[in-house]
């Protein structure tokens, strides 16, 4: 799900990226791809591990690693605006945009965050 240019350097200002990106992580833009996705069908469900770290400490795979706290806060927030977002783990719950701080500090306890995404019917 991860599309255009390395971000590693804002994780790890030591990064370099390599011709095998073997350490590279690319920019998850959550615009494009819920876009494409929401495109293909109704409801969208998303089921995925993280590191409820701040940063992906065990980047061990080229291209992307782990979801951090910070990209789900900054994914979690747009869908809140824009879709219908109903979380089933680790909690059942729908989300508005003031409930991000809260689930968001939830997700900090756990490793693994399952949620529908819903088009608006308008
Ligand atoms: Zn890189």
């Amino acid at each position: 799900m991860r599309t255009g240019k390395c971000i590693a350097k804002e994780r790890e200002p030591d990064h370099i990226c390599q011709d095998d990106e073997e350490f590279c992580v690319n920019r998850f833009d959550e615009q494009q791809i819920f876009k494409l996705l929401l495109g293909l069908g109704k409801k969208l469900i998303v089921y995925e591990w993280f590191d409820p770290g701040d940063q992906d400490d065990d980047k061990v795979r080229g291209r992307g690693g782990y979801f951090t706290l910070k990209e789900w806060e900054k994914t979690l927030r747009y869908l809140a605006d824009n879709y219908k977002v109903e979380l089933i783990q680790p909690l059942r719950r729908s989300i508005d945009e003031g409930e991000i701080d809260n689930v968001i500090s939830k997700l900090r306890q756990v490793d693994c965050i399952c949620f529908y995404v819903e088009k608006i019917e308008k």
